[in-house]
């Protein structure tokens, strides 16, 4: 308990969430394209709390793979769509575009999302067609190392150069993208002041920066122990993006996600996850932390997944009693017992065979 009364309601939480996966309230009708991101809320957060034996995991495992978008032949391998997952049902539809009709919606985003909720319900990876994901991603990287969400064209920037670089971890498998590149990229995307902005040029922002630094990270070019490591072998300027990052946690414990933005739960996840990967996570005020997030706990109102899912993870760094620690660069927790980390990647057995061993 918080020396000011605060508890974390755990049960309450889980019952939340429970309710969440049984039906989504009205408000999400808008959000019906990202259904596979609601649900791996939802699920992530169930496993966070340590109750993810309140699922049916086979269920969820046919319900998550019915998105898959798989192509005809091994020829359409090369028509420039992507074969990864759809986020919804109704993003399974035809679209009709100027007389072009499109069959193939799926998305960088929901594939990030549903790997990561194959991966936390014990599904065997490797059961997947992860060379049609891996081949069709390719094409979805830009000349400048970003990376399209999705094959007929949208925005690029620092969320979906993430999404491929953990869909690649998780995937054990780097052919889909030129790793090269795509921190060039995110070099390019470090602003003045130390922060990320979601692509070059753009104002340095929590959430930009977790995706910059996560994705160093997951390929590799970023060290578990950079916090002992002189400033200059660091592909990014570390010392002025933790100074960027501490200077983010405001008067009231929380954290902003740009300067001179009130706090929010979400980025004690963002900006938190940033310093704890680069091992300046003892630097912030964690018992105001601490008492920030408690205090966003809702009593009478229903909350919104986003941020309560980020809250659970947020605590979760802070080691909250009872909640399961994070692979923070990848945003799922220990499984089976075997915490993610990019170290164990490049040891003798690497980690996605160590769950596929116990799945
Ligand atoms: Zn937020």
């Amino acid at each position: 308990m918080d020396p000011e009364g605060l508890e974390f309601q755990r049960e309450r939480h889980v019952l939340f969430l429970e309710m969440m996966m049984e039906r989504l309230p009205s408000d999400y009708e808008t959000q019906e394209i990202n259904h596979l991101t609601l649900a791996y809320f939802a699920i992530s957060g169930l496993d966070i709390l340590g109750a993810l034996d309140r699922v049916d995991k086979d269920q969820i495992a046919s319900w998550v793979l019915s998105f898959q978008a798989h192509p005809r032949t091994k020829s359409d391998l090369d028509n420039g769509q992507f074969y990864g997952f759809h986020g919804s049902r109704s993003s399974q539809f035809t679209i009709i575009d100027s007389e072009v009709s499109t069959h193939n919606c799926s998305h960088l985003a929901s594939t990030y999302c549903a790997l990561a909720i194959l991966n936390m319900i014990g599904y065997n990876l490797s059961n997947l067609n992860s060379e049609a994901i891996l081949i069709s991603m390719q094409k979805l990287q830009q000349p400048d190392g970003s990376f399209m969400p999705i094959h007929f064209g949208a925005e690029t920037d620092l969320r979906f150069v993430y999404c491929a670089a953990a869909i690649c971890f998780m995937l054990n498998n780097w052919t889909g993208m030129d790793k090269e590149k795509a921190k060039e990229y995110i070099v390019r995307c470090q602003s003045y002041d130390g922060g990320f902005g979601l692509a070059p040029g753009l104002e340095s922002h929590g959430g930009a920066t977790y995706c910059a630094v996560a994705a160093l990270q997951l390929m590799g070019f970023i060290n578990a122990d950079v916090s002992s490591k002189p400033a200059k072998s660091m592909v990014i300027d570390v010392p002025l993006l933790v100074e960027w990052s501490l200077q983010r946690q405001a008067v009231n414990g929380g954290f902003q996600g740009r300067a001179n933005k009130p706090s929010d739960t979400c980025y004690a996840f963002w900006v938190g996850g940033v310093l704890k990967i680069l091992g300046f996570y003892h630097f912030l005020n964690k018992g105001a932390l601490h008492r920030f997030l408690l205090s966003c706990q809702s009593k009478n109102m229903l909350p919104d997944l986003y941020h309560c899912y980020y809250s659970f993870a947020a605590l979760s760094l802070l080691e909250e009693e009872g909640l399961k620690p994070l692979c923070v660069e990848l945003g799922i927790t220990a499984i089976n017992g075997h915490v993610w980390t990019t170290d164990v990647v490049i040891g003798p057995i690497r980690s996605s065979e160590a769950v596929h061993e116990k799945s």
